[in-house]
């Protein structure tokens, strides 16, 4: 397994299974990894004959320093999961300096309505912040297939437009979302729930579930009301968001009328942690 924190190693290894016609897979995350994160990795790697994941927490897409800071760090046992699943895959973890070239910096995107709602709302230039790095890494790996989960739905479609606009030739693949017994969507930030939250947080996956049973009623608003009071009657639960959403647009649906493809979508901070999570409902 190599590990390289150097961009200028990464293309000469890039040039060299480029020039043997070696297909190349990239897997990028933030480290702290777990179940879901492996299923893209395990994907990845039955599907391409180079695989990278790149580790690296990403400044530019926090918009809270607060968030930003206690992001779970755990490089020893990531390195550990990765090569538990084969030691040919290579993994890239740069330093903010090496990654940006210097200061972290911003690119602005125009990505029409899908990063107006959702956590485009609630985390200003989060998506900005994403598509400065994906772009990055993308020119760096220049990969035949990338991994994205499902979990952070409105990410993939944000990814999707970027490859459009910067005219990047990559598959991109979606991986389902993975969860735990209880439905609860892994994360690495919910190592920083305490163990009662952490029990109590079933309930997202449990609204969620409840909103596709009903999402064709006419009570849609006063359903949602329902179910936010509901998590809220735990304590430090705090409902950030539910909507239902067009899958391909995104824009928030008050009332359901059409044959489109809608989505539910949930932000839950619990005393600061914050989850999110969707569902595909029809
Ligand atoms: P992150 O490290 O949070 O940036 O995540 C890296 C990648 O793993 C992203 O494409 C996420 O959508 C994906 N991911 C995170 N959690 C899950 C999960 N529970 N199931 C599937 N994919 C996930």
């Amino acid at each position: 397994m190599l590990i390289v924190y150097r961009k200028e190693k990464v293309t000469g290894l890039i040039n060299q299974a480029i020039l043997s016609k070696k297909s190349i897979g990239l897997v990028p995350t933030m480290g702290s990894l777990h179940k879901g994160h492996l299923s893209l990795i395990e994907k990845a790697n039955k599907n391409n004959d180079t695989v990278w994941v790149s580790i690296f927490i990403n400044p530019t897409q926090f918009n809270s320093p607060k968030d930003f800071k206690k992001y779970p760090k755990n490089l020893e046992k990531d390195i550990d999961l990765i090569e538990s699943i084969s030691d040919k895959i290579n993994v890239f973890i740069p330093n903010e300096k090496e990654m940006y070239d210097g200061m972290p910096k911003l690119k602005i995107y125009d990505f029409k309505s899908l990063d107006i709602e959702l956590e485009g709302k609630y985390r200003k230039n989060h998506f900005n912040g994403v598509a400065t790095i994906v772009s990055k890494l993308l020119n760096l790996f220049k990969p035949n297939n990338i991994y994205f989960g499902e979990k952070d739905y409105q990410q993939t479609l944000i990814i999707r437009e970027l490859v459009r606009i910067e005219k990047i030739n990559v598959n991109i693949i979606i991986c389902p979302t993975v969860r735990e017994k209880d439905g609860l969507a892994l994360s690495s930030r919910n190592n920083l729930l305490s163990d009662s939250e952490r029990e109590k947080s079933s309930i997202i996956f449990v609204s969620l579930n409840y909103l596709k049973k009903n999402f064709n009623s006419l009570k849609l608003e006063s359903i949602k009301k329902s179910i936010i009071k509901s998590i809220q009657k735990n304590k430090n639960f705090k409902v950030e968001y539910l909507e239902i959403a067009d899958s391909t647009t995104l824009q928030i649906q008050k009332k359901i009328n059409s044959k489109k493809s809608y989505r539910a979508f949930i932000c839950v901070n619990i005393n600061d942690v914050r989850l999110i999570d969707n569902l595909l409902l029809n």
